[in-house]
């Protein structure tokens, strides 16, 4: 078996949290550093929760990131078809896909080929897995270790209003641990399904943490515990260790939420005489106000930055600068270096406060670095937001569009308010352009561009030149007062790209339009 075997295990009850992603991410970046094997369970044991839509988000998002698994539930051929047409967000389209793909999962044929072939662990899928449950809840039945509790939702929550109003810990104080036969008998025939719990041992759990160091919890302070429940269905702590135990999960790393899980866990690990897995427990990210970052602070899945325009590279770059730093600290990272450069050690103990200016800091780096080519094929979907109709588009010119306006963006969202300048069905004059263009030194200086355009030919680079020396000899205008009157007239606007490169790509025709629109 590989010496480094990571797993994610996300629930699909949600979209992506950035939290959860950065936790997919050090365990990818942990598996690449080591050569190891990167696998993806899904958590979908609490049916009212979970959704298939959220199933389907969730791995388009993984594939949108670009971190690709080695085992997990799109092992079948036909899955790879869904990453390889890439993300294009379209839910409908996504489910159609990933119900293919569903049906060669459960082709229980292909399973056994292919648990023969390459050493299989799943099905990775938790509701494909009850019977595995099943069996290793009869063996914990026949060593005595687990019982039937019959305590409905009401006594329970009596139970735990007594304890903290008396102060104490609020737990399951055992009621049915001693149930005789003939007790348990009359519940079931009273018609009750019971849960199992686990028989708590009052003794110390320690386990030594890759970030944090040593831990220490006290048995005799937690209560037995459910691992299956009424419905039949896993409890999550009981699930996981079967499962990170028969899929081979040599280390665990997840949010420090889990670390009084794995006090737990560590007991079922001994009761099935299992050996544990070595755990890492990474800090959260957090709001600015330091508490755990949620809807309340702003965007927080994979999604909607995907949809405000973030590529990426920068967002998995920003998650592997969250709370881990890397060698020579350097803060612009390609995948290969952070793998590279990924150490579990130095992730940090304490919180990462999500800062979403940063975030768009390393979006405009990677936007200004991505090819021109390559923009313009991840920027349609924002031009068909923004109104543009795609195949109206001439993409030899547009790339020069795109050439000099990349270097002004900060999400791909943004796009429309760049390049409206260049299309004249949109080309508008705003209040500050009007007013500069309200002056009568103004207006002089637009008349002589349009006089010397109008008989102008040649390379408009030459020509704006030519132009520009030709205003400043006739008016006298210079500085300021010579280029602002030219920017309003041939943007609309007062601010905006490098001007001769705007006439440039404008040609001397459509300028002059523009420009003679304000002779009068
Ligand atoms: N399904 C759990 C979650 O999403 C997994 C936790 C773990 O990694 O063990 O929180």
């Amino acid at each position: 078996m590989d010496k480094y075997r990571v797993r994610f295990a996300p629930s699909p009850t949600g979209e992506l949290h950035v939290g959860n992603a950065r936790t997919a991410l050090f365990n990818w970046m942990f598996a690449r550093h080591h050569g190891g094997t990167f696998v993806l369970r899904i958590e979908d044991t609490d049916e009212s929760r979970s959704a298939l839509s959220y199933q389907v988000n969730l791995l388009n998002d993984l594939s949108w990131l670009g971190l690709d698994w080695d085992e997990g539930p799109e092992i079948d051929s036909s899955y790879s078809q869904l990453n390889s047409t890439g993300y294009r967000g379209g839910e409908e389209e996504a489910t159609q896909s990933y119900d293919t793909i569903r049906r060669g999962a459960d082709d229980a044929a292909n399973k056994d080929s292919r648990m023969k072939a390459t050493g299989y662990y799943g099905p990775y899928k938790q509701s494909e897995r009850l019977n595995i449950y099943n069996e290793h809840l009869q063996k914990l039945v026949a060593a005595n270790l687990v019982y039937p509790c019959y305590c409905t939702e009401a006594e329970l929550d009596e139970e735990r209003q007594a304890l903290i109003l008396s102060k104490r810990m609020p737990r399951y104080m055992g009621k049915c641990r001693n149930f005789t036969e003939a007790q348990r008998k009359g519940k079931e025939a009273a018609g009750l399904k019971p849960s199992f719990r686990f028989k708590v041992p009052d003794e110390t759990i320690e386990f030594t943490d890759l970030i944090r160091g040593a831990m220490r919890f006290e048995g005799a302070a937690i209560g037995d515990f459910i691992i299956v429940r009424s419905n039949g269905m896993p409890a999550y702590n009981f699930a996981v260790v079967i499962d990170d135990h028969l899929m081979g999960i040599t280390h665990v790393i997840r949010g420090e939420d889990h670390l009084s899980n794995t006090a737990l866990q560590i007991m079922l690990y001994k009761a099935f005489g299992f050996a544990p897995p070595t755990f890492a427990h990474h800090s959260l990210i957090l709001g600015k106000d330091r508490a755990k970052l949620s809807k309340r602070h702003g965007s927080v899945s994979v999604g909607e930055f995907r949809k405000q325009g973030i590529l990426p590279e920068a967002l998995l770059n920003y998650l592997g600068l969250l709370g881990s730093s890397f060698t020579d600290g350097r803060e612009v990272l390609t995948r290969e270096e952070m793998i590279t450069g990924f150490a579990l050690e130095r992730a940090s103990k304490s919180g990462a406060i999500f800062d979403e200016e940063k975030l768009h800091w390393l979006n405009a780096i990677y936007i200004r670095n991505r090819p021109t080519e390559d923009l313009v094929k991840q920027l349609n979907p924002f031009l068909e937001q923004a109104g543009y109709k795609i195949g109206e588009i001439d993409y030899a010119w547009f790339n020069q569009v795109i050439d000099l306006v990349k270097n002004d963006l900060t999400t791909l969202a943004e796009i429309g308010s760049h390049i409206d300048i260049f299309f004249d069905g949109r080309y508008a004059i705003t209040v500050g352009a009007k007013q500069i263009l309200e002056k009568e030194s103004a207006v002089q200086v637009v008349k002589v561009f349009a006089e010397y355009l109008k008989t102008a030919a040649g390379n408009p680079q030459e020509i704006y030149l030519a132009a520009i020396k030709y205003i400043k000899e006739k008016t006298g205008a210079k500085g300021k007062d010579l280029f602002m009157p030219i920017r309003a007239a041939l943007t609309g606007c007062v601010h905006g790209p490098e001007l001769d490169k705007v006439f440039a790509i404008l040609g001397k025709d459509a300028a002059l339009k523009r420009v003679k629109s304000f002779t009068g």
